[in-house]
């Protein structure tokens, strides 16, 4: 269910005076758009692909409590204040990726980034020519891990830099076909393997030296220095702590039944 991804990445937030944002990043058709007019406007709508980032400011159901705040009195009247957060839907088209490479690299009160990916359209690919929804997600997925691994190792100061939590949000599994979490997981993490070593055997192809790659020094490999396999736990190293939810916008079982989850939020 859907706000079950926002707890978890609220969960991980600590309080602040200003708007925490939250960066929601992934393929087109992921349902990105959906998710951000489900908390704009507490209803389901269909949605146009989106051309531009747009930022709207949104709270938790009030049923929902941050993690930062469980040792405030539930009558503190800045729960409701600190309860508001900005979350901001960034086009996944290709070309228009760098909006959110913009946000990534210039966070303002950035809290947490969620990559939503449609777990209907990833099946495993490590099966016959592979699948390119996959493929495509992991490019991206990559590409911005590779930005926040870069964010601590080109880190002037010896300070680590703060934890910043990425939720992957395995969205539609209201459809059968969709891979449960567990395994969207899995294929993600193969599939960035595959990923890695083909930019770096890209690079190599075009004449860069080994020793000017420097993997050694991780500038542009992804992860751990080890050629094994990509997990996302290589990149708690650079405080960077990836989680994967499963949930649904739209469809049945998310539509009506919030029996076990949170009401539509309220502005
Ligand atoms: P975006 O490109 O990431 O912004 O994706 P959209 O929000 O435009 O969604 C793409 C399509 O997927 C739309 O037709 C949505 O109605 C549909 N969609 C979004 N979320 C879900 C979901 O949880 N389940 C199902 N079945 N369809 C969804």
């Amino acid at each position: 269910s859907v706000p079950l991804f926002l707890h978890l990445v609220i969960y991980r937030s600590t309080s602040s005076t200003t708007l925490p944002s939250f960066l929601l990043v992934g393929p087109s058709g992921a349902g990105k758009t959906a998710l951000l007019t489900l908390f704009e406007r507490g209803q389901h709508v269909e949605t146009r692909t989106s051309q531009v980032p747009i930022s709207v400011e949104v709270s938790l159901p009030v049923s929902t409590n941050a993690a930062s705040l469980k040792y405030r009195s539930v009558n503190d009247p800045s729960n409701q204040v600190h309860k508001k957060f900005l979350l901001a839907d960034t086009p996944g088209h290709g070309k228009l990726r760098h909006y959110a490479f913009d946000g990534v690299i210039k966070p303002q009160n950035l809290k947490g980034i969620i990559f939503m990916v449609d777990a209907a359209d990833i099946s495993m690919g490590n099966s016959g020519s592979g699948n390119e929804a996959l493929r495509q997600a992991a490019e991206y997925l990559h590409d911005i891990l590779l930005l926040l691994q870069k964010r601590s190792t080109s880190s002037k100061t010896s300070k680590a830099p703060k934890e910043l939590p990425v939720l992957i949000a395995a969205n539609k599994l209201d459809l059968f076909t969709a891979l449960p979490a567990p395994l969207v997981r899995t294929a993600l993490e193969s599939e960035i393997s595959n990923v890695r070593s083909s930019k770096t055997k890209g690079l190599l192809d075009s004449g860069i030296g080994m020793n000017d790659l420097d993997i050694g020094e991780e500038k542009e490999w992804l992860g751990d220095g080890g050629d094994g396999k990509f997990e996302f736990s290589q990149m708690d190293e650079v405080n960077v702590a990836v989680s994967v939810a499963g949930g649904n916008v739209l469809g049945a079982d998310g539509q009506d039944d919030h029996s076990n989850t949170s009401p539509a939020p309220q502005r």
